[in-house]
This record gives C-alpha cells, structure tokens and sequence, in this order.
C-alpha cells in the first residue's frame, strides 16, 4: 500500500526560494547560477573560500554570526563572518610561510571546532587541495588516503597526530609539515611539527587570494566505503556555483536562517552542506562538537532555534527509537524544513517527522561524486513518502536500461544509453554530465572514472525508477540488488516493509545464494528497545512482510542483530552482512563504526 502524498500548508512567514518546480526548472541556467557569485576581485577566477568568507566580510554582513560552535561538554563559541575572514587570512599566510602552496594538499584530521572550518577554508585560499579525513579513523585509514593523496601538509590536534599519524609518520614521505591547533606539548619537537598559533603570530601579512582558475582542484573526498575501497573524488573551485544553488533550492536557505548540518566535513555532506553551502548562502550555520544523543539533539534545535535542519535517516531512526515524548517534550516551533540524505530514508520516518517534529522529511539524493544535491523533495512541493524527489533545476536524471544479456550493465545503444519510460520498470540512476559539482577524477584511477560515463550519461551505481510526475524512488544500489525467482528485489523495499512493524528500529536485508532460486532474500533487524527477539516474533515478521509485499519478495528468513554494522557516516554495509553469513573475506573495512 503506497503512503499517501503529503501536501504541505504554506508557510506562514517564508516563502520558500522556489515555489513552482516546473517554472524553476525551465528558467534555470548555470550561467546565470554562476552570476550570483562575486569572482575573485579583477576577475581573477572562482575561489570557494572568497565566496563562503570574503565576499560578506567585505560587506555589511561582518558581524552577522557566521558559525556558532557547540563544545562537546558545553559551553559555545560564536565566530563571525569579519572573523572568519581574518582567522582564514591568517591561516592561509600561516601555510604559506611554510612553502607549503598550491597545489600541495593538505589533509585535515580535527574535531568539529572552529579550527576545522578555519584551516578548510584557508588553505582553499592558499590555493591547496584540502582532504578532510574523519577524526576518528585509526593510524591504517588515515595513512592509506594521506600516502593516496600525497599529503604535504597536515593539521590536526596533539593527541590525534600522537594516537593516529606518529605511528605511521615514516610511512608518509610526502608529509612535511604537521599543524597542531593546540600543539604545547612533547609531539613538537618531532621533524616538521609545529604549533599552530606559533605559526599564526610570525605569519606575514595575507596578500589576498591569488588567481584561482575554476578547474583547480579544491577539496579530495574520499566515499563512505559502503560498497568496497573508498574512492577518492576530485572537486573543483567551481563546485561552489551548485554548493550556492543547490542551497537555496534543496535547503531553502534564507538569509536569516539559523542552520545545522549534523555531518561530520570528514564526508562530503558535511563539507559541502556543513561548510560551503552555509556559508556561501550567507546563514549562521550550527557547529557541534559532540555526538549524536537524542536529548542533546532535540535540546540544540530548540536552544538554537534551528530554523532548518539536514541530517541523516540513521540519526532519525535514532531519533524514533527514542520515541515521540522526547521531541513532544522540545519547543521545535522555529524549525521550518528538514531534510535528509546518505541512504533511503523509509516512508515511515517521513512520516515520522510529521508527527513528532510537525514537518515531514524532505529525502534528498547525491554521492561523493556529484558534490552536491542532484535530486531533492523541494519545500514548495508535495511529498511522497519513500522518494527521493525530482532532480534539480539544473540536473538533467533518466533511468538507463539494464542490459539482460550483460548483468544488467547500463545498455548503450550506437554510443547513446536507452533510457526507460516505464514507471514500473527500474533501472539506473543516471544524470547527464556538466554540473559545476561533478567530480573530475578518482585519484589516480582515470579507468575508474571513464567508466562511470556511459552513452552520454553519468551513471551513478544506483537503481532506480521514476514515477509518471517525475519522482525518483531509490531501488537499491546496482551491487545490492537481489535477483530471486527471476524478480529483482530491491533491499529498500524490503527494508521498508519491515521497518512498518512496531517492535523494528532497523533493517538490512541481503541475497543469500539459492540453488533454486539464485538468491533468497536474508533480513537482518534490530529491534525496538526492550522488545525480545523470539522465535514466535520472527515468524510474526515473516508474515508481516509477506502480507506487505509478496511471497517473492518478503525474506524467507530473518535473524535478530542488534548491531547492524554501519559505515561510520552512518549508513547500513550490506556488503558485510554478506560477507559475514557467507563467511568471505570482509574487504577494505576502514570506514566500518566499530572494529569487525
Ligand atoms: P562507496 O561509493 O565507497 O561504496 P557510498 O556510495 O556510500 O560509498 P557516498 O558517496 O557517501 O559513498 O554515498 C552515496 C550513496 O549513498 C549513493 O550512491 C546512494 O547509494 C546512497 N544515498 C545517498 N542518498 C540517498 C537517498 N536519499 N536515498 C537512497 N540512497 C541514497
Ligand atoms: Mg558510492
């Protein structure tokens, strides 16, 4: 049974940037996208930092607060857009004075404070190609992507360079110089590390930006890992025309919003939506430096009267295991829009949302290598509960046909991919090439990345269909994907179905190898809090899924886990859920929350 089309009420006091998707679509020009930046002054290029910095600090809007930073135990630290400027000045002569230039990258292993978005975005002005690696990556992921990314320059805190980097500091001869934000102690009197503020003080006056040409590479991202080794993305200055764009449409930010991103900038989310965005759009962007915790949550969107929030279906399936009392007992009347990205969000959390924070979730779609949205449920329009949305102004999305007599590989015929019509017909995610965002490379895999054109499209890695008014629904991923019995079962249907019964809090369902069938469907489920797992409650489960979606597609089998493995950006590794029940080899499980 397909749940019911949300239709929102206008809000009463904003109007949201795009109120008629059809027109917005039909208007709508890169170009024109790319004349609501600045430049560089004199016309010396694009530059990601002047446009999220520079370009208000300089202006009337100095001393509107920038990021407002939460300690992990407390306390807040407001930082403005006048002070960001000069702290990212700063730091980008800091960096400088060490030789360390364009296009030397420089990696960044820190905590979710002020010196994270300070050090991000000076070094864009110093021109260097900046990784953001996940702080709490041990000693072997934070080497294999410093070693990939020849990393010169490295800022981080003390106590994360002794526990993750000094170990294996022999083993990265391209770093030079390490940056301690709070470097007193003993790590400084190792070669080529320094303190930080030591730096800032001696550091020359900042010249100002240097021409930057669009193309040059700004950031290296690497993806979650959830389907093998990450890939390391390469994104351009010129990404921040869609991080603009995109921020306005898909987030509906306003000048006076108050806005948090709950990604870490270790991912692309949060760089893109964290860092960038915001701060080109000119909003006061929310910073926290701990946790996830449901108290803390629901106490920092209504102490900060969060206007718009972006988050992750994980942390909202948190959220409804805590249950509603907890958001019922939170003052969440400032919010105005949510929205979600990272995997499928389940029609039932958006539903959720509705009743627990009285807005639905607005689902959205990208990946590390488009750098921005690329298809989003929009605040003007309708939602339905389960899609991911319509693709942006600007982004052109079609489902290219699987080819039967090639695994389902994307089917291109005379150079062109066949697209799909048919609304019941699933196929892959694909979009047509040139968006500001669009990566430029996977390092040092140009074959990799040639391989994801196809007939004239980007094709993505997910499948998917699209409905007769153009929503796209989310199938699974293409290495996900269950053949059964001739059918092609999607875990997220599946999932779904299951995540409707009361005592489910979390899914992720696998095709196990049948010599009948080719492959079962395997659920594995985590339950709600203080429900029992039981013999009498799987078979309920199996029934429950039956009557919702079919014998051929229900799983035959389910097994209680209360520790579904996840990426540590939150997302279901369907991967090693396989691998564990096959008992094959676990693969790159860098990215994995908790040690296997
Ligand atoms: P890797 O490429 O290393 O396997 P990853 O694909 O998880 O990891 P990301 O770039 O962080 O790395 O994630 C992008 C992917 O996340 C998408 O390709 C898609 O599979 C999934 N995803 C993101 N948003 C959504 C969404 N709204 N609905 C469904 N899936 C989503
Ligand atoms: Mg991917």
């Amino acid at each position: 049974m397909p749940w019911p089309t949300i239709r929102k009420p206008p809000h009463p006091a904003v109007r949201p940037n795009v109120t008629d998707y059809d027109e917005a679509r039909r208007r709508f020009t890169w170009e024109a996208a790319r004349a609501e930046l600045d430049g560089l002054p004199g016309g010396a290029g694009l530059n990601i930092a002047h446009e999220a910095v520079d370009r208000w600090a300089d202006g009337p809007g100095a001393d509107k607060v920038a990021l407002r930073c939460l300690g992990r135990a407390g306390g807040r630290h407001d930082l403005s857009y006048g002070e960001l400027k000069e702290a990212t000045d700063r730091f980008a002569a800091a960096l400088t004075s060490l030789g360390v230039r364009h296009p030397d990258a420089v990696f960044l292993l820190l905590p979710r404070r002020p010196e994270l978005y300070v050090a991000a975005l000076g070094a864009m002005k110093a021109r260097c190609p900046v990784s953001p690696l996940f702080p709490a990556f041990g000693p072997e992921p934070v080497r294999q992507r410093m070693a990939l990314g020849a990393g010169r320059a490295l800022v981080t805190t003390e106590a994360l360079y002794r526990r993750k980097v000094a170990p294996v500091r022999d083993q990265l001869p391209d770093l030079a110089h390490v940056l301690l934000v709070d470097g007193s102690g003993a790590a400084l009197s190792d070669d080529g590390v320094h303190a930080l503020d030591d730096l800032l003080a001696s550091a020359p006056a900042w010249p100002g930006i240097a021409p930057t040409d669009p193309e040059d590479v700004a950031l290296l991202h690497f993806t979650s890992g959830t389907t093998g080794t990450p890939k390391g993305a390469l994104h351009v200055h010129e990404a921040v025309v869609a991080h603009h764009s995109t921020g306005r449409i898909a987030l509906d930010l306003h000048p006076d919003d108050v806005y948090w991103c709950t990604a870490d900038p270790g991912w692309v989310t949060g760089m893109s939506y964290g860092v960038i965005a915001p701060l080109v759009n000119g909003v006061t962007s929310i910073v926290d430096e701990g946790e996830f915790d449901a108290d803390r949550w629901y106490r920092t969107l209504e102490d900060e009267g969060v206007t718009v929030w972006y988050t992750a279906p994980t942390a909202i399936r948190m959220l409804m295991r805590a249950g509603g009392e907890m958001a019922a007992a939170h003052d969440l009347s400032r919010l105005r829009f949510v929205a979600s990205v990272g995997e499928p969000l389940n029609p039932e959390a958006v539903v959720w949302g509705q009743e627990a924070l009285g807005l639905p979730i607005h689902d959205n779609w990208w990946q590390t290598e488009t750098g921005g949205i690329m298809i989003a449920n929009l605040a003007c329009a309708d939602v339905k509960p389960g899609s991911m949305g319509r693709p942006l102004p600007g982004i052109e999305a079609a489902i290219v046909a699987r080819d039967p007599d090639d695994d389902g590989a994307p089917l291109v015929r005379d150079g062109q991919a066949v697209l799909v019509d048919d609304p019941s017909v699933e196929g892959h995610l694909a979009l047509r090439p040139g968006w500001p965002s669009m990566f430029r490379g996977y390092l040092h895999e140009p074959e990799r990345y040639q391989r994801c054109f196809a007939g004239g499209w980007y094709v993505s890695g997910d499948l998917a269909r699209r409905d007769a008014d153009g929503y796209l629904w989310f199938v699974g991923r293409a290495d996900d994907v269950i053949k059964s019995a001739g059918h092609l079962i999607g875990p997220f249907e599946v999932e779904s179905a299951l995540m409707e019964h009361p005592l489910v809090a979390e899914v992720g369902v696998i095709g196990m190898p049948d010599p009948v069938a080719g492959e079962v469907v395997k659920a594995f489920v985590a339950l709600t809090p203080g429900a029992e797992p039981s013999e009498e409650l799987n078979r309920e489960l199996i029934g429950f899924a039956r009557a919702r979606l079919g014998p051929a597609v229900a799983p035959k089998s389910i097994q209680f886990d209360d520790d579904l493995p996840h990426t540590r950006s939150g997302k279901i590794m369907r991967r090693l859920l396989k691998a564990r029940e096959l008992g094959l080899p676990l693969g790159d499980t860098s990215t994995l929350e908790a040690a296997p």
